[in-house]
């Protein structure tokens, strides 16, 4: 039996793990894939406090750091996939494809993932052309050309932000309006780098590498147009606004959910005793990794609280 299972090894299970190694709770974290989740994927973290971007510090050498100061807590980890869960009830019980496990207290850090563009050939240009975090890779573009696909208000805002680094900006929206608030459309049309392609979806994306072309085809006529990278760039960037989606399948029925994130107090509980959740699977108005990490931290002081309260 455990004190604590700690579902996810991103910024914020990470952080769990490391709050409850250090106060000595018997802790297990259990990841599926590799640690760090969507930063295991970015290269720059410029924005978390400490960090330091230069030829050595990435997203993959932050979390390997956090990952190294788990394991001198002592956070026992293992690496299998989550079954199901359950939360209800005094001991939560975790069954993976390799074996189950017991525990008093259980941090839910699974986090989410962009909803990914859809077209064909998606999958082999992220990171390499596609994003879907503009505050992360913005710099990549500087003076480039850069295609946004959405049309909400992260879309359109994430847009206008672009537009600080890029030479040009153009939203692909699959409908002819935009779903963005008012305020935001109207300084998204007085922009003069911004640029819209109405009616319009992204069908396949390709080059040698790098993302060097894209065919968008107008849903009402659906004629295709290819764009094409100017050649002196050789790449242009595509950035997708599509909407999250937490990954919380596992806990559906189980915690209160609303829009399929995890509602929690201030302390990352649940509206179950001795269920917590941290990082970007919660309802929550800013999802970064310095969020993330104060989640996982609250999250495992919280349940060693709840332990000894319980004792
Ligand atoms: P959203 O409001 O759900 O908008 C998603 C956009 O993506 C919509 O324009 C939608 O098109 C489009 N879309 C969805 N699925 C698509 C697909 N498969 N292919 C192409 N396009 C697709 O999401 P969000 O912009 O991320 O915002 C989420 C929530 O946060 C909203 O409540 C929003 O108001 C809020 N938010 C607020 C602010 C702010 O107030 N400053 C900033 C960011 C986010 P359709 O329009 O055709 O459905």
């Amino acid at each position: 039996m455990y004190d604590v299972i700690i579902l996810g090894a991103g910024p914020a299970g990470l952080a769990a793990g490391l709050y409850a190694g250090r106060s000595r709770m018997n802790a297990l974290l259990i990841e599926k894939g590799q640690d760090g989740g969507q930063i295991a994927t970015t290269n720059e973290i410029e924005n978390y406090p400490g960090q330091i971007v230069d030829e050595e510090e990435s997203g993959p050498s932050l979390i390997a750091r956090m990952s190294k100061q788990v394991e001198k807590f002592g956070c026992e980890r293992i690496s299998d996939v989550v079954q199901s869960v359950e939360l209800a009830g005094d001991v939560k019980k975790v069954v993976c494809a390799g074996g189950e496990y017991e525990a008093k207290t259980i941090i839910l850090a699974t986090g989410a993932h962009s909803r990914p563009i859809g077209c064909k050939n998606e999958g082999q240009y992220v990171g390499k052309g596609i994003s879907f975090c503009a505050t992360c890779d913005a710099n990549f573009f500087e003076d480039f050309e850069v295609y946004v696909v959405g049309g909400g208000d992260s879309a359109v805002e994430e847009a206008m932000y672009l537009t600080n680094f890029a030479r040009k900006v153009t939203i692909i929206h699959r409908r002819d309006e935009l779903r963005a608030a008012k305020s935001i459309q109207e300084k998204a049309f007085a922009n003069p780098k911004m640029n819209f392609m109405w009616d319009s979806v992204v069908e396949e994306v390709g080059g040698e590498g790098m993302l060097g072309w894209m065919d968008v085809r107008n849903v009402k006529t659906d004629e295709i147009t290819r764009i094409e990278a100017d050649e002196d760039d050789g790449i242009f960037g595509l950035f997708g606004f599509i909407g999250f989606l937490p990954n919380t399948e596992l806990f559906e029925g189980q915690v209160e959910l609303e829009n399929g994130y995890i509602l929690t107090d201030d302390n990352m509980a649940t509206n179950i005793p001795g269920v917590f959740a941290a990082g970007d699977l919660r309802k929550k108005s800013l999802r970064q990794v310095v969020t993330a990490a104060a989640d996982g931290a609250i999250a495992a002081t919280q349940a060693l609280k709840y332990i000894e309260h319980a004792e």
